[in-house]
């Protein structure tokens, strides 16, 4: 076992079941990805600790237990279409790769995606389809999807995504003030929503015509 596969095994043990994650495809999943590979060399040696990352662009890399909360939340099976806003490293792209048929991931930042587009192309994944675009509007083309994940901050959620999420659908996103947030969870059951909060998390700002202004 090399020392990254081994700092993983430990992130997986003390941050991710100790903390309740259950899903078994998802503890596979955060066992597998390479996290460290989606920061710069310079924080290797932290890439599995229990806090966010930077990245390049202000932006940072979520903690992998928000990651795991996160994805769990969506509840895939591997059959799915899913639609991410908010690509960042991509790493949470590589778990969601892992554990849907195909993602839709949308970043506003250009050189952040051709970033993540390198090292998940590197990684061999082949079922992501990239736009560097406004993901507070969805991606319309490829919709409806079943299981849609906003990973940065909104004031509120934008409605193109409940929209384009599929009829049993799961949206997953942060939503509240600059500086703190909850993190809903919608389910879309005969065109409405059950809503469920998952606790608090602080995200960076979701920036465009549905967030943020810049
Ligand atoms: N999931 C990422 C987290 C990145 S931080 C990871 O694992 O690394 C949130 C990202 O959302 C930032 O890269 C930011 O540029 C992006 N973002 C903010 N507003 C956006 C928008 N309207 N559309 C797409 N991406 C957006």
């Amino acid at each position: 076992m090399d020392e990254f596969t081994e700092m993983r095994k430990r992130m997986v043990d003390t941050q991710i079941i100790t903390r309740g994650i259950r899903d078994r495809r998802v503890i596979e999943a955060m066992r597998k990805v390479p996290r460290h590979l989606f920061v710069d060399r310079s924080l290797w040696d932290e890439a599995y600790d229990d806090h966010p990352l930077p990245i390049d662009n202000d932006q940072t890399i979520s903690q992998p237990y928000m990651v795991a909360l996160m994805t769990e939340a969506l509840e895939l099976k591997g059959d799915e279409k899913t639609l991410e806003i908010g690509t960042g490293s991509g790493y949470q792209t590589a778990i969601l790769a892992e554990l849907s048929d195909t993602v839709y991931t949308i970043e506003r930042i250009a050189p952040l995606l051709d970033k993540a587009k390198a090292v998940l192309s590197e990684l061999g994944y082949d079922n992501i389809f990239f736009k560097a675009y406004d993901g507070t509007l969805g991606w319309e083309e490829f919709a409806p999807y079943d299981a849609i994940i906003v990973t940065a901050g909104a004031p509120r959620i934008p409605p193109p995504l409940m929209d384009q999420l599929k009829e049993g659908g799961r949206l997953v996103i942060p939503v509240g003030g600059k500086y703190s947030q909850e993190l809903i969870k919608l389910v879309k059951r005969k065109g409405s929503f059950k809503e469920t909060n998952l606790g608090g998390c602080r995200f960076v700002d979701l920036i465009g015509i549905h967030g943020w202004k810049e």
